[in-house]
């Protein structure tokens, strides 16, 4: 009997040990990665580089407080990560992981209308569905009723407008003013609300297990800048999911010119070598904190030393390995790979993504857009045939049954094509199997 409470779904194989895009339980099968974790393990596992340089920080120190030692490499990140970051984001706060990170930048913007004067502003709008993470303030954003429920009251729920779900809509996502009648509900939530009482509008640029890889309609993420412009409204962009090269560029949001005021990022940074998240802002808004008698706010392992050293040494993977591009490349023919399976399979009712954030959605009935009966347990019967097969593979689904079932195939960045095709040989196996299951 384990110790462990957080098995969900009962007991799994025990991990013996882990390289490249592979994974292999202690009765020696083995496993392609195809969702890196959970979107974590970006430039692989067990990669020499990333462990020579935890080694060698090791050697010289795993722990200093950030309120007794400042850190060489803890310095070294955050310029690295200003270089990669949209012009005048270049203030970076350390975290180990999603949730802290998405606390830290909700906190940092509330303090900053309190520094400049503007105490009235306390709302974060968020989407629904959407994940920022599962501490009370991520949460308090996060859309999606199930997380949510069991800690109201005592979490404070913040307003959200619908995510711009075209393909459920029957909207084309490639005309603009799709983009637009979705980024549009911001401003009439805001005018609802109170533009006075909203701090700021937190998104995910390309959702990541609330939408299942979806990226918003064309114009959506222009208009959302131009609209917290208008009204003084701070963009977070949760790059956690998306960041350190997930979808081909450095930020997921990189893909548009609406650049955020801050970014919060997580998963990929540490790429499971170590928990690892980041908070970085512009310069003029954390001066304003600072200003007024500094953050107030800090985590006791934030700049880890050792984290730090993973995520340069991550980051410099990315870099040398030139693995945005192949992010680019490898992601578009997953994608029409997946289209092909699709083709196929009557039961997959909608492909999207964006570089190596990649989903398949189940439905009833293209046409409908009708989710599969809850009942069917499409999604983890799917993930269970995949994981039989040596595949691993990553899905949601809300318990109401009406956000459609969805599988992220995300693998980690150095994949080739060999890669792809072992991943595609195994869903469409798994698919037929999941189809004559469901038929039976
Ligand atoms: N934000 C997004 C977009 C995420 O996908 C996640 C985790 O999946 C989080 C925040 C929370 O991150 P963590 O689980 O590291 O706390």
């Amino acid at each position: 009997m384990s110790n462990l409470f957080y098995q969900a779904h009962g007991r799994k194989p025990v991990l013996d040990q882990a390289r490249g895009v592979y994974m292999w339980d202690q009765e020696g099968k083995r496993y392609l990665d195809g969702s890196s974790g959970a979107m974590v393990c970006n430039i692989g596992h067990s990669n020499e580089n990333v462990l020579t340089s935890m080694r060698r920080q090791m050697e010289k120190s795993t722990f200093g407080y950030r309120l007794h030692f400042e850190t060489e490499v803890s310095e070294q990140l955050a310029a690295k990560l200003t270089d990669l970051m949209p012009d005048g984001l270049n203030k970076v706060f350390f975290v180990s992981g999603g949730s802290e990170a998405v606390e830290t930048g909700l906190k940092l913007a509330r303090q900053h209308a309190v520094s400049t004067g503007q105490s009235s502003r306390w709302k974060v709008i968020s989407r629904t569905p959407s994940y920022h993470g599962c501490s009370l303030g991520a949460l308090a954003v996060t859309g999606y009723r199930p997380l949510n429920e069991p800690f109201v009251p005592m979490m404070q729920e913040m307003p959200k407008i619908p995510a711009p779900r075209a393909y459920l809509d029957g909207l084309d996502a490639e005309d603009p003013d799709t983009g637009h009648f979705y980024a549009d509900m911001l401003e009439t939530k805001i005018q609802t609300e109170g533009p006075d009482s909203v701090l700021a509008f937190i998104v995910e640029p390309i959702g990541g297990a609330s939408t299942g890889a979806l990226v918003p309609p064309r114009g959506y993420m222009e208009r959302i800048r131009e609209i917290c412009d208008r009204y003084g409204i701070l963009l977070i962009m949760d790059e956690v999911m998306t960041g350190a090269g997930r979808t081909g560029k450095f930020l997921g949001s990189g893909h548009w010119t609406a650049q955020p005021d801050i970014v919060v990022m997580s998963k990929g940074l540490g790429a499971g070598y170590m928990p690892l998240g980041a908070v970085i802002a512009k310069q003029q808004l954390v001066e304003s904190v600072l200003d007024a008698g500094g953050f107030a706010h800090g985590f006791t392992y934030a700049g880890n030393p050792l984290a730090c050293a993973a995520g340069l040494a991550v980051i410099n993977e990315i870099e040398v390995q030139g693995l945005c591009d192949n992010t680019t490349v490898m992601g578009d023919r997953l994608l029409a790979r997946l289209s092909g399976l699709m083709q196929k399979h009557e039961l997959i009712g909608d492909v999207r993504g964006k570089g190596l954030l990649t989903a398949f959605e189940f439905m009833a009935d293209r046409e409908s857009k009708a989710p599969l009966p809850t009942h069917l347990n499409a999604h983890q019967r799917f993930v269970d045939l995949a994981y039989a097969r040596g595949l691993i593979v990553y899905s949601r689904r809300t318990r109401d049954g009406t956000e459609g079932d969805h599988i992220l195939v995300c693998p980690p960045l150095i994949i080739n094509d060999q890669h792809i095709d072992e991943i595609m040989d195994c869903m469409d196996a798994s698919m037929v199997q999941l189809s004559q299951d469901i038929h039976a």
